[in-house]
């Protein structure tokens, strides 16, 4: 996925930082500097990567920094800080409410991913108890309908359209009035799209857009595209008031950074990105533990949205209650790794923990970071109880790490690969003993 590998580089130049003995303007300077690589690999404008440059360096100044100074921390908290402005649009989107209709109207080129997205959507809300219809406004395509039928199908979504109607304005205004008849509380409307921004797109979207009085409209757009998203998010803008953005695509295309950055520039809020073709490959976008993700700072808040997706309730408590001990054990990560496989495509959860960001996912191999996961537990089953429960990573001397990798069938290296990446993780978890962990994502919010 593009976020690891603009994350992994990241994270691996923040660790240089934090490893030198000694942190000076040198060091400072190959941490920014690599920082920018990344940056402008991932087509973010040279001008944003430029300001960001110059307010951390104006930040950390030493010659002003009194010694006892936690510089690793300041030069840290100065990039999160500068990441977090560069894509905060400064203002937040319409926040649909449970138990009250809401029309949302989805627009965006042809090929977008605007109406798996609508289904994804949908579905996302539906798993959070609302009572979302579909509503099929797209005449243009040929099978528009029968992509969302299906979708809708799949998800146990109700959807209306027509195959007869070729007036999209009429299909949009009969759908939301039959779903609002229906106490519907998300009511989504695709609409067409065309290869370009040609007028008559945006001719159609306004009447669409008069006629169902939208309360959202939300602009769909490819990653792929990078900084050009500026060009065509404000073209839209332009024509109907777009509400929030959904950036897609960002597990396949480098230019994902330099889209959300161009984006939050027409000072539009992305809302979710797209992160997979299937319908639970779709992720809430916040700026913040977005950021604290690409620092390999983990987002508990994401996290925790996962783990109450996925691990079945009963579970739920006992596990949270390991991670805030803070002492994790060999089986601890054991059953992590478990909760990680059942939590399904790996890619969206991995780099939401803390500590073990972008190092399970080099790159961007989902199936290889899969296959890891399963050598690791297979390394797992050849420990003893003692090493499965002892708080002491020390435990695992030579010669127990030799007969751990004759009893999988590993080679050494993986095994001292796999007890690094636990040694890192009981690391971080340590420093998380005794904090409360969120239990939900608002709790992280407030
Ligand atoms: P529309 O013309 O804008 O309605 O686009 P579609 O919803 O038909 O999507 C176009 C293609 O993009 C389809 O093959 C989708 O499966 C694919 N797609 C949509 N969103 C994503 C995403 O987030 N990641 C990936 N990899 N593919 C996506």
């Amino acid at each position: 996925m593009v976020l690891a590998q603009l994350g992994g580089t990241i994270t691996r130049a923040i660790r240089q930082m934090n490893n030198a003995t000694i942190v000076d303007q040198k060091v400072l300077n190959e941490c920014l500097n690599e920082i920018n690589r990344a940056l402008l690999n991932a087509d973010v404008r040279f001008q944003l990567v430029r300001d960001m440059h110059n307010n951390v360096k104006r930040i950390v100044n030493f010659d002003d920094l009194a010694a006892g100074h936690n510089k690793r921390r300041i030069i840290q908290q100065a990039i999160f800080n500068e990441l977090c402005n560069m894509l905060d649009p400064g203002k937040p989107s319409f926040t649909p409410q449970k138990g009250k209709t809401s029309v949302i109207m989805f627009v965006g080129l042809q090929g977008s991913g605007k109406t798996t997205t609508c289904t994804k959507y949908a579905y996302y809300h539906q798993r959070k108890g609302w009572k979302p219809a579909l509503v099929c406004a797209d005449t243009f395509r040929a099978g528009a309908f029968d992509q969302l039928k299906q979708n809708a199908i799949k998800a146990k979504i109700p959807f209306y359209g027509s195959y007869a109607e070729s007036d999209p304005v009429k299909i949009a205004v009969e759908g939301v009035e039959t779903f609002k008849k229906e106490n519907r509380d998300l009511i989504i409307v695709d609409t067409s799209g065309r290869h370009k921004q040609e007028a008559a797109l945006f001719e159609e979207m306004r009447q669409v857009s008069e006629a169902t009085k939208p309360d959202l409209i939300v602009f769909v757009m490819d990653s792929s595209i990078g900084q050009a998203a500026f060009d065509q998010a404000l073209a839209f803008k332009q024509s109907v008031p777009v509400g929030a953005v959904i950036v897609t695509k960002m597990d396949g295309h480098a230019k994902g950074g330099g889209a959300l950055s161009a984006v939050a520039a027409t000072k539009s809020p992305v809302i979710f990105i797209g992160t997979g073709e299937h319908m639970d490959e779709f992720e809430v976008f916040d700026v913040k533990p977005f950021v604290s993700r690409l620092l390999g700072m983990g987002d508990w808040s994401g996290f925790m949205d996962k783990i109450h997706e996925v691990v079945p309730e009963d579970q739920q408590p006992e596990l949270l209650r390991k991670l805030s001990e803070g002492n994790i054990t060999l089986r601890i990560m054991y059953e992590y790794l478990q909760n990680i496989q059942k939590m399904g495509p790996i890619g969206q959860v991995f780099s939401m923990l803390p500590g073990l960001s972008s190092e399970l996912m080099p790159n961007d191999q989902e199936v290889e970071s899969q296959a890891k996961i399963k050598r690791y537990m297979t390394m797992m089953d050849s420990m003893t109880n003692e090493e499965l429960d002892s708080p002491n990573p020390k435990i695992m001397n030579e010669s127990r790490s030799m007969r751990v990798a004759r009893g999988s069938g590993c080679d050494i290296s993986e095994v001292m690969e796999m007890l690094e990446e636990y040694k890192r993780l009981a690391k971080i978890c340590s420093k998380m003993k005794g904090l409360k962990i969120p239990t939900r994502r608002c709790d992280m919010n407030t």
